[in-house]
């Protein structure tokens, strides 16, 4: 009989693109995907150990998946808890037959690892099988056996898909144990990142968008810069284009829309920016973490508010439609009542469309967690609903403002879709009517709309036609030109 297996996922879309390649290579061993996690052989939990929340929420995953699987079946937790609380793990959760860090297989095959074109061959590609059952253990002696980035990817299920690009970050934020358990930076090469396109693209349906990732996105390639000193300028330095931006060119080739997700606030540069903008897909997701100098140099993070401002307000003049993500932390140790402030007059004057807002989370070994200072609890609480407040009614403006406008929409299911304004699962969505027609539109096409209303964070909008070229910015402003959807 077929052996099924189940992924739960958990945290960023790294995370997803990890689950993406674990579940491509269960179903090269044989396996079938399960309808539920009851019915699973193999149940596996992909966790997340950003922040204490993200690390509870991991936890709870387990114990609840650990309650409805079926007897006999086996429970492996993976991802970035089972590397960083491996034997921690391990003791506190009788119910995990198996802790499985990164590259540990959670079957006992050996996966094979697609090389790209003049890659060196990661494990030889040799193969072990056993059976599920047979071999699983509750035990941590387990030595990586694959690269998990170079593993081969199952086509897109749907109208969009990430693309990881690099693993691992060479800064040293002061909040952020991620380097510490995922490692230095290690880019892909161009060849490996485009074979994996060239997989994901053997989809029955159309793959509308890739969304690249990293933890560090626009420092991808420098770690493999030929210019001594600091890698992250690299670059710049030798007067050339960062890496990313040749990657974007090669993906942008072939997908119609290309999107960034986390940009380091110094990495914008106007190379980068130009690249962006290239794309039509004007979407800036920046991740600041605050605006107060003082405070980000004691989170060991380059800028401040007013540098981040001037930068924004440069995009918005060669792009007035261009969208902005970003995130904040908020309570960061010695966070004062004037930082506070400072951060809600930012929001107030940047007016972006979309921005998290985050508890600061003391990590064990990060410079933060023994810094004191600490803000209370109950005070952070009441700093991010202000905040939160405040942006929302900012989004629900920004996108009331868009009612009337002709936009493009890349369809993700039945009904709904997004324009470049929105990020996959993260922004909000656009519900698709048609008025006097029974189509059905297939997700992953790209339609022309009006706008005509928004729901909070969502849009309503009416289709006027599907479209089969790459589709431009300039054809929204053409449109609205001409007055032909009012
Ligand atoms: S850039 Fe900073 S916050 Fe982001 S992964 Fe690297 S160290 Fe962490």
């Amino acid at each position: 009989m077929v052996e099924r297996y189940w992924i739960e996922t958990l945290g960023c879309p790294k995370n997803q693109v990890d689950s993406d390649k674990l579940a491509g290579t269960l179903v090269s061993e044989g396996m079938e995907h399960a309808r539920s996690p009851g019915e699973a052989d193999l149940v596996v939990v992909n966790t997340c150990a950003f922040i204490e929340e993200a690390r509870q929420e991991s936890i709870d995953t387990v114990l609840g998946l650990a309650g409805v699987k079926r007897a006999g079946s086996q429970l492996v937790v993976t991802g970035c808890m089972a590397e960083r609380y491996r034997s921690e793990l391990a003791d506190a959760l009788p119910e995990v037959d198996l802790v499985a860090p990164f590259g540990v297989s959670l079957t006992g095959t050996v996966p094979a690892c697609r090389p790209a074109s003049g890659e060196a061959p990661v494990d030889g590609g040799r193969r072990t099988p056993v059976s599920i059952g047979s071999k699983l253990r509750r035990s941590t002696e387990t030595a990586p056996s694959f690269d998990l980035l170079n593993l081969p990817r199952p086509p897109a299920s749907g109208s969009w898909a990430y693309l990881k690009v690099a693993e691992g970050c060479d800064r040293n934020c002061g909040f952020c144990a991620i380097p510490s358990f995922r490692g230095s930076q290690r880019s892909r090469t161009t060849g490996s990142i485009l074979d994996e396109l060239e997989q994901l693209t053997r989809s029955d349906s159309p793959l509308g968008e890739v969304v690249l990732v990293a933890q560090d996105l626009a420092s991808y390639g420098l770690d493999h810069s030929p210019v001594p000193g600091n890698g992250r300028s690299a670059g710049r330095t030798a007067g050339r284009s960062r890496p990313i931006v040749d990657v974007m060119a090669a993906v942008a080739e072939r997908v119609k829309w290309i999107r960034l997700l986390y940009l380091y606030p110094s990495s914008l540069d106007d190379g980068l920016v130009e690249a962006v903008l290239a794309t039509g897909v004007p979407y800036f997701d920046l991740s600041l973490q605050h605006v107060s100098r003082p405070l980000l140099k004691r989170m060991r993070r380059w800028g401040e508010g007013e540098r981040f401002l001037e930068r924004i307000r440069r995009i918005r003049s060669l792009e007035p439609a261009a969208a902005f993500r970003s995130s904040f932390i908020v309570g960061y140790p010695g966070e004062t009542e004037a930082d506070h402030d400072l951060l809600l007059e930012w929001i107030a004057d940047a007016e972006l469309d979309w921005v998290g807002f985050f508890p600061f989370s003391s990590e064990a070994g990060t410079y933060a967690a023994g810094l004191g200072d600490e803000v209370a609890d109950g005070l952070v609480a009441e700093r991010i609903e202000e905040c939160s407040e405040l942006q929302d009614s900012i989004t629900r403006r920004r996108r009331e403002e868009l009612i009337g406008c002709p936009v493009t929409v890349l369809v993700d299911a039945l009904g709904t879709g997004r324009t470049y304004r929105e990020a996959p699962e993260i922004d909000g969505v656009v519900t698709l009517s048609h008025e006097g027609s029974t189509t059905v539109i297939a997700p992953g096409t790209f339609v022309d709309a009006v706008v005509t209303g928004a729901e909070g964070p969502d849009l309503v909008a009416r289709v006027i036609a599907t479209r089969t070229d790459r589709p431009s910015l300039r054809d929204e402003r053409d449109r609205r030109m001409s007055g032909a959807v009012r």
